[in-house]
């Protein structure tokens, strides 16, 4: 079929706007008249160096990063961004406990032994939290990697929920509190940034979040946290980029030889981030096509967002809310997975009164309409819907929800 009668709601890079892919198809043959492709250019000409600036400069206007933060372009996906986290944040404590011990024989004893405290926290709240914890781990090992809290303890083994704040059990000088913003699998989201997570006067916490399937669709206040993350795959362009936003003060690392000697784990150069900071995320040849791309879909955001990231933020709270109210109105046909306190604006998942069979009709039925990629991730099943990319598709998919449900309530 054309693109124009296809709505695509899946998972995976998912829809660009279709001017932005039209512009790029121009932009691989012949770059700004150049008579070269931009995936032709070199990384480190001119007009790379301007892709990669102006990105981040639209990128910090669009929600509001301030001075004090630096962006980075990385490879590796967001699950790159697990063990990079892990690696940095990790390396950012024993950078400031060796500043505060010196560098003498003696005090290497002592940061030998405070290093046996080193923690680092997670807060799980679905499989992406869940995976990153598990990196961490596996890099770390157990004794470094703190679950500070996890939903299925007091969710019948399940997620779907928040656990309550003031049950959290964080460690008293974490090297980071990581969390996922926005689970995409289990469609939790963090309604607002925690209470008990907010900074306190001595610098902690220090928060780090997985923002890959929220980011660009709401307010973030960005100096509660020391480093946010997410791949461009999502919201922001297509898969081969990953974005990093560190506050600078978190980017000094200690040498490799103290880290050997204190027995951490040492990163690849690539996921270092003070490195690829000092290098305008150049250290290494890096997908200029991909971060046009980025930046292509940001300018569009901007001229159609005059106040920014809070037009957006509007526009997703209200496509949301139209599916969600959609789908209560039929509670004997629809069932939404996770608890209403913690429901995503990004990505709804529900099921289907009927089991597998009723979903299964439900795909195929959609499918004919043009309404696409709307299978739950293989670990939930059910129904999801990821990207509520246009108001007027939102519509028609709370008309198909509702259409579909009254012909179920019919045959009962
Ligand atoms: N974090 C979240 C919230 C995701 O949704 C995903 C992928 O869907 C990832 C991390 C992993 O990203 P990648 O596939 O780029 O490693």
């Amino acid at each position: 079929p054309p693109r124009s009668e296809v709505t695509y709601f899946g998972a995976g890079p998912g829809p660009l706007p279709t001017d932005v892919l039209e512009d790029a198809a121009q932009a691989l043959l012949n770059f700004n008249d150049t008579g070269l492709g931009l995936a032709e250019h070199s990384h480190r000409s001119a007009l790379a160096t301007k892709i990669i600036n102006d990105a981040k400069a639209d990128l910090s206007s669009f929600l509001d990063i301030p001075d004090n933060y630096e962006i980075i372009f990385l490879q590796g996906g967001g699950s790159g961004e697990f063990s990079a986290m892990a690696y940095n944040f990790a390396g950012a404590w024993v950078a400031r406990k060796h500043k505060e011990l010196g560098s003498n024989d003696s005090s290497i004893q002592e940061l030998k032994s405070a290093v046996q405290d080193l923690r680092m926290d997670y807060i799980i709240t679905g499989g992406w939290s869940q995976k990153a914890a598990a990196e961490a781990e596996r890099l770390f090992g157990p004794e470094h990697v703190h679950i500070a809290a996890d939903s299925r303890k007091t969710n019948n083994g399940k997620f779907g929920t928040i656990p309550d704040e003031t049950t959290w059990d964080l460690s008293r000088d974490s090297a980071m509190v990581y969390l996922c913003d926005n689970e995409t699998v289990h469609g939790v989201e963090f309604p607002r940034f925690p209470k008990c997570l907010e900074p306190r006067p001595d610098g902690g916490p220090i928060v780090v979040a997985d923002m890959s399937s929220n980011i660009l669709s709401r307010r973030i206040p960005i100096q509660n946290y020391a480093a946010i993350f997410f791949g461009a795959q999502k919201n922001l362009g297509c898969a081969g980029i990953t974005v990093a936003v560190i506050k600078k003060d978190f980017l000094p690392q200690p040498s490799a030889t103290l880290m050997r000697q204190l027995g951490l784990p040492i990163p690849p150069r690539i996921f270092e981030f003070e490195t690829i900071a000092k290098n305008n995320s150049l250290y290494n040849t890096l997908s200029i096509f991909d971060v046009y791309i980025a930046g292509q879909v940001l300018r569009r955001l901007l001229l159609q967002h005059p106040d920014k990231v809070r037009g957006q933020e509007a526009a997703s709270e209200q496509k949301a809310q139209l599916i969600y109210k959609t789908l209560e109105e039929y509670p004997g046909v629809y069932h939404v997975i996770p608890d209403k306190s913690v429901r995503s604006r990004m990505n709804i998942c529900f099921n289907i009164t009927g089991g597998d069979a009723a979903e299964e009709e439900f795909l195929k039925q959609g499918i004919a309409c043009g309404l696409t990629g709307l299978k739950g991730h293989r670990d939930l099943r059910g129904i999801r819907l990821i990207d509520l990319s246009d108001i007027i598709y939102t519509w028609g998919f709370g008309w198909y929800l509702a259409w579909l449900a009254a012909g179920k309530r019919r045959n009962v």
